[in-house]
């Protein structure tokens, strides 16, 4: 992306369920190198923003572009390509297979259409390749020692680690993260800390989802508050913290 410009924009966008309009025309930009937070209570919508951002879901109206480029049209494993990844609320690994697998599976799906299919098609040369990609980003977060356990043994603020993981092997520029932090220590907290401000450091573009605030406003430069599907807020931590609006939406008001 051209210096100055966001890496994704999201503009007036809009996801109706039968009567339920669960996102409703919001807003909001991301820049290359920036970790926001999108926040909101329980039901808010922020799920089903990053389902319409990856594609997972048809928009019902709006925008959403990528690199200067609308997503509206492309499909799930293009956007992947493309170079958004996310990693999802309930975590999506295989127990019983090792982080390193884990990994580059995970990756190997999601970039390719037809996954039975191209799991036939995937030739030894290929497998090699993609155990080695994945072995570098364990590395990178740190989890290089734990490649061959199964996943179902590490604690689980490392398999929320091994998720970033698997979402970096697709090589993205912008990661989405979906309540990563939830039910982990405050030591695992801040691991994970670490590992997404390392990134951030490196050049990643974060999108963050998080009901811990602490958590979300150590990380965060921006911030976009989401209720019953509308955004109510947007601003610094700091402005966030003393917005009105935010306070009643989280204390029920
Ligand atoms: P959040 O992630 O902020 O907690 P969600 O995006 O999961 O919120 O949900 C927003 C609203 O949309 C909720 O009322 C939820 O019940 C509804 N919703 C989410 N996904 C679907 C779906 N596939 N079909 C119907 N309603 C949905
Ligand atoms: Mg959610």
């Amino acid at each position: 992306p051209q210096a100055g410009r966001p890496l994704l924009q999201v503009q007036q966008l809009r996801k109706e369920f039968g009567g339920l309009v669960a996102v409703n025309d919001i807003s909001f930009s991301v820049a290359a190198g920036q970790i926001v937070g999108l926040i909101g209570p329980n039901g808010a919508g922020k799920s089903t923003t990053f389902n319409l951002i990856t594609g997972v879901l048809p928009l019902t109206r709006g925008s959403i572009i990528y690199c200067d480029k609308p997503l509206q049209a492309v499909s799930a494993e293009d956007i992947a390509r493309l170079g958004i990844a996310r990693t999802f609320q309930h975590t999506q690994l295989l127990p019983q297979m090792s982080v390193l697998e884990n990994v580059a599976l995970g990756a190997h799906l999601r970039r390719s259409a037809g996954a039975i299919r191209s799991i036939l098609r995937l030739d030894r040369h290929d497998e090699a390749a993609l155990l080695r990609e994945a072995a570098v980003q364990l590395e990178r977060v740190g989890l290089g020692d734990c490649m061959f356990e199964l996943a179902g043994n590490l604690s689980l603020g490392k398999q929320r680690i091994v998720e970033v993981a698997r979402a970096l092997a697709l090589d993205p520029a912008l990661l989405l993260l979906d309540e990563p932090a939830a039910g982990l220590r405050y030591m695992e907290k801040q691991e994970l800390a670490a590992v997404l401000s390392g990134l951030r450091d490196e050049g990643m573009s974060i999108l963050l989802v998080e009901h811990d605030m602490d958590f979300v406003m150590k990380l965060t430069s921006h911030l976009v508050v989401m209720d019953f599907g509308t955004k109510i807020a947007e601003g610094t931590p700091a402005q966030i913290q003393q917005n009105d609006k935010v306070l009643q939406a989280y204390l029920g008001g």
